[in-house]
């Protein structure tokens, strides 16, 4: 009776892997914020890198979402946000690891986006509860397939969105303030990173709202586009 279930268990999230039939199982969802400085100014916010060290927050994997989905408008916002971001997908555990070494824990790369009820996480900040009503929303975290890149530590490239076809955010990677590297280091201070993990490293300028009926599509250059359309709500 040990492999009976009350009810179906969710099955695992994951996602699509180009050039490989099997898929990328996913664990953990983990995202740095205020990563780029022109994203930081546009929240109110410096970022002085000498003197301060990356933060994150985590949604639930039962949040992801492959590109291509419809999501519907979530409820208890009206100020639902895009955020595009490159994320690392880890095909290799690591803890406490050096960023010299970090590529070794790199499996690849994906655009996704970090979909956030901007006036529930501004909320939450000015009264300094947590961040969850905001961030972690059910259908917000999209992904598009995982590229393979072994080893591969990405730290350039073109980053943009738009919604209904007009640009929203354009930037480059090279503008991260903390790197692919650093982050993935950071990171293994205070998790035992496994493989599956998928870490977004933060979005550019230019976030704003979408409302149901809106097409967005993200872009990290030489990695992957991600496409989501906003429904109604439900
Ligand atoms: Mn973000």
């Amino acid at each position: 009776m040990t492999d009976t279930y009350l009810w179906p268990p969710q099955p695992p999230a994951a996602l699509p892997v180009r050039g490989r039939p099997e898929r990328f199982p996913v664990r953990r969802l983990f995202f740095v914020g205020r990563n780029y400085l022109a994203h930081a100014a546009e929240m109110g916010m410096t970022v002085d890198k000498t003197k301060e060290e990356p933060f994150y927050f985590t949604k639930s994997a039962d949040t992801l979402v492959p590109s291509g989905a419809t999501v519907p408008f979530p409820p208890q916002t009206q100020d639902y946000h895009h955020e595009v971001e490159l994320v690392v997908a880890l095909g290799a555990p690591g803890f406490q690891v050096a960023a010299a070494d970090a590529g070794a824990l790199v499996f690849g790369y994906a655009c996704g986006l970090d979909m956030t009820r901007r006036d529930l996480q501004l909320k939450a900040r000015q009264t300094q509860r947590p961040w969850d009503l905001g961030k972690d929303v059910e259908g917000s975290a999209v992904v598009s397939e995982i590229v393979p890149l072994p080893g591969h530590l990405v730290d350039r490239g073109q980053i943009s969105l738009a919604v209904n076809g007009q640009v929203r955010q354009h930037s480059d990677v090279s503008r991260l303030i903390w790197s692919v590297a650093e982050l993935i280091a950071d990171l293994s201070r205070y998790y035992h990173l496994q493989p599956g993990d998928l870490v977004f490293t933060g979005t550019p300028e230019g976030v704003g709202p979408v409302w149901p009926g809106d097409q967005l599509v993200g872009q990290v250059e030489g990695v992957a586009e991600v496409r989501l359309q906003v429904g109604p709500a439900a």
